[in-house]
């Protein structure tokens, strides 16, 4: 296992067909070659992945996105214009040429330009269609550094190309079309103000579960820390756990608790972003037995905060009631 900066080095062995971490703005994504179904297959089993959860595929372009999709609603043509490259995946109509793998057998299939200035020139160098999921295993805290890749995957891994700190730090906001409405799947990097003030009104499919795709990008648990977590008022939870090690993840103010961190001082939602999922690992990594955290204001990058962090607290209930 390889890691470094040599862009040229994991573009020949993503052409070889091996998998490679690779820095993006919102998440370090665990790449392969889209249109190679044993490439693909190495993503899922590294990431412990089922195979109904499709990947998102990266593009340089909206040209090379036309290469993996078929007919845009003018909706769609609008947001990329708007917002490529940057934190917004589209699901499209796919093209054949995309396995069925990639897509989990939908006739769907998300894309995604990302803005990093690294994962540009990659794709520019491959010249190909990236599946990328995010670089953790499934379930569990998104890394936004090389090293939390590392640390997770790193004897599984053929290379990771370190691009440095995640600057967004949640995943990409996705968005599906029914005709010219535009459904939001996942709050992210994008706000979601500003996805409406580009299309109209956005229908939150979210809660749409019957009649959509089951993918755990929507599941409840999921970004889950080991430690179980609880979300709430948080002076009222440390009233209540007082005198227990619990460890705090508090928005704008440290709390007095065995160990706290602080997403953002100044109440700033995109440094929250940014911060999240490494103050999320810290606090997992430390001796804390409880995590006790609260929500953010629940517009912008808030809403994917509070997203991510709903999930995470859930994850306890769901073990709880599993039989
Ligand atoms: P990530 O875990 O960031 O790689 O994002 C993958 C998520 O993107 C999945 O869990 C889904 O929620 C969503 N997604 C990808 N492709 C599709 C699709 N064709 N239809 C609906 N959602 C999709
Ligand atoms: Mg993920």
């Amino acid at each position: 296992m390889g890691i470094g900066t040599n862009v040229e080095e994991a573009a020949r062995r993503l052409a070889a067909g091996e998998v490679v971490a690779i820095p993006t703005e919102t998440v370090y994504g665990l790449a392969a070659n889209a249109l190679d179904p044993a490439a693909v297959a190495r993503v899922f089993e590294i990431k412990r992945r089922p195979s109904f959860d499709p990947l998102i595929v990266h593009v340089r372009d909206v040209r090379a996105a036309l290469e993996v999709t078929d007919s845009w609603p003018s909706a769609a043509r609008a947001l990329a214009e708007a917002f490529w490259p940057g934190p917004l995946t589209l699901v499209l109509e796919r093209k054949d040429v995309v396995p069925d793998l990639v897509t989990s057998g939908l006739k769907t299939v998300g894309v995604r330009s990302p803005a990093h200035p690294v994962a540009q020139r990659l794709l520019e160098e491959t010249g190909l269609p990236l599946a990328a999921p995010s670089a953790n295993r499934f379930g569990s805290i998104s890394p936004t550094t090389a090293q939390h890749v590392l640390d997770q995957l790193g004897t599984e891994l053929d290379f990771i190309l370190d691009g440095g700190p995640c600057t967004v730090g949640v995943e990409s906001t996705i968005i599906g079309f029914d005709r010219e409405r535009c459904l939001l799947y996942r709050p992210g990097g994008i706000p979601l103000e500003a996805i409406e003030a580009c299309v109209g009104p956005v229908h939150d499919a979210r809660q749409d579960a019957p009649t959509s795709p089951r993918t755990p990008g929507r599941l409840p648990s999921h970004y889950a820390p080991r430690t179980p977590l609880l979300l709430g008022n948080l002076d009222e939870m440390l009233e209540e756990y007082a005198g227990q090690p619990v460890g705090v993840l508090a928005f704008r103010s440290a709390r007095a608790a065995h160990v706290c961190r602080v997403l953002s001082p100044t109440g700033d939602l995109a440094e929250a972003a940014r911060r999240l999922f490494g103050a999320l690992r810290e606090l997992d990594a430390g001796r804390a037995e409880l995590l006790l955290a609260e929500p953010v204001p629940d517009r912008g990058l808030g809403r994917a905060i509070n997203d991510r962090l709903r999930r995470a607290a859930r994850a306890r209930t769901v073990d709880r009631d599993a039989p």
